[in-house]
């Protein structure tokens, strides 16, 4: 088996036109199937027709790998190295997709898999079915070129990340620690290819990722006549308190050298529900608002808490951690210097277009990696898809697209990663 791999040199895929146009069509498919994860009680079946359909057109994928099951969807798959003394690597992207609201907001039909003007649309075509379909492809390819790598690769597909992961994600994780499987890095998404306001074309690695937490913000005055009214209300009370947090800045961590983007290094605030009253003549006994935080690397959900109370407690306004699943601290920051970034790096140095910047950066929300870093030593964010100028804020939106360099991008970059980081090293 190394004698196959000693032949085979990483970044020497050479892609023939065929398999580039099936590979676009194998993707296109994955599009149509409405993969939506509104809540943890919902049916699977859609998941179960795209495991079905996927296990059709990379059927040598499936042949090869061992697949696992988890939480009825969510997919592990294993392909089992030649030395099972080393430590096995990870990559993750997640099946489902989120709502489309009103399908006559897009101009093609979002689960259509339409191919036309050089993009292939519908939800989900960045977020993330390119990384499914990408490294189902790349596996794919690397069986037919005879390759088999020296190190286990996992490929885990979770089916609710849009919700949370605390079903498919936390459940592959849980099953991997039970059987005491540690691997040394997960590559997930979350950096992107960005255009800068100057122009330069940066690729971003997130090697961190912000925590999340909501509060809950509450004051209470006394219910009474609107004829009359005292000199604070429940209302304005509040409405204080979210003016001066919106006109407060949170004092910012200090920034570990490994990160060299400038971007998200702050903790945010959001306030994002305000709820009080019930009549135009009454005023109410009590005003709450929900306020969303994202705490940065370096800083925690105690000290965003902290923060909040000290300004808001001069207005009258209590604070309360509105405590669910959804509440994790900061990532740690994985590390730059391992083998596996360095066989990033130079995956990624291959794959985009010469003059492009490389930089390592922080993702602002939370992604399934959270989960999986808990079996992996390092976790890595990255797509090769270059984001328009909408950034990030083109992931969740009407028309989600990928232009067809980018998605024949990812599947060279993963076959690339895969090759060097699965190799003996
Ligand atoms: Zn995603």
């Amino acid at each position: 088996m190394s004698q196959t791999n000693s032949l085979f040199s990483p970044g020497s895929l050479l892609i023939s036109p065929e398999e580039e146009t099936g590979a676009l069509d194998r993707f296109a498919g994955t599009i149509r199937f409405p993969t939506i994860s509104v809540s943890e009680d919902s049916s699977l079946d859609c998941f179960h027709n795209m495991r079905t359909y996927s296990m059709g057109v990379w059927n040598s994928v499936f042949d090869t790998l061992e697949m696992e099951l988890h939480s009825g969807a969510s997919i592990l798959l294993k392909w089992t190295g030649a030395d099972p003394s080393l430590e096995p690597v990870m990559l993750a992207a997640h099946q489902d997709v989120v709502p489309v609201g009103d399908d006559k907001d897009w101009l093609r039909d979002p689960f259509g898999g339409d191919i036309s003007d050089g993009r292939i649309w519908g939800r989900g075509t960045i977020d993330y079915k390119c990384g499914y379909s990408g490294m189902l492809e790349a596996v794919s390819l690397l069986i037919s070129r005879g390759f088999t790598p020296g190190r286990t690769v996992f490929l885990a597909f979770g089916h609710d990340e849009e919700i949370g992961g605390l079903l498919g994600a936390k459940a592959i994780t849980e099953s991997l620690l039970s059987r005491n499987i540690a691997c040394s890095s997960v590559l997930d998404e979350g950096g992107y290819i960005y255009s800068e306001a100057n122009g330069d074309v940066v690729a971003e690695v997130a090697i961190a990722e912000k925590g999340y937490a909501s509060f809950r913000l509450s004051s209470e005055a006394v219910q009474g006549h609107s004829s009359v009214p005292p000199d604070k209300t429940a209302i304005g009370m509040l409405a204080r308190g979210i003016v001066a947090l919106e006109d407060g800045s949170m004092p910012a961590a200090e920034v570990p050298s490994e990160i060299s983007s400038s971007k998200w290094l702050l903790s945010t605030i959001a306030p994002t529900v305000f709820s009080s009253g019930c009549k135009e003549n009454v005023l109410p006994a009590k005003a709450e608002a929900v306020i969303n935080t994202r705490p940065a690397p370096g800083s925690s959900v105690d000290t965003v808490h902290n923060y909040i109370k000290n300004v808001v407690e001069p207005f009258g306004i209590s604070v309360e951690l509105i405590d669910n699943p959804s509440v994790s601290e900061p990532s740690t920051i994985s590390s730059t210097r391992t083998m596996d970034f360095k066989a990033l790096r130079t995956s990624i140095l291959n794959s985009v277009v010469p003059g492009t910047g490389f930089r390592c950066g922080v993702f602002p929300a939370a992604t399934d990696s959270r989960r999986y870093s808990l079996v992996a030593n390092n976790t890595y964010r990255f797509l090769p898809v270059h984001l328009d100028h909408r950034g990030i804020g083109a992931l969740h939106s009407v028309d989600e697209s990928i232009s067809i360099p980018d998605y024949l991008r990812c599947v060279r970059f993963y076959a690339e990663y895969i090759t060097r980081v699965g190799s003996k090293g």
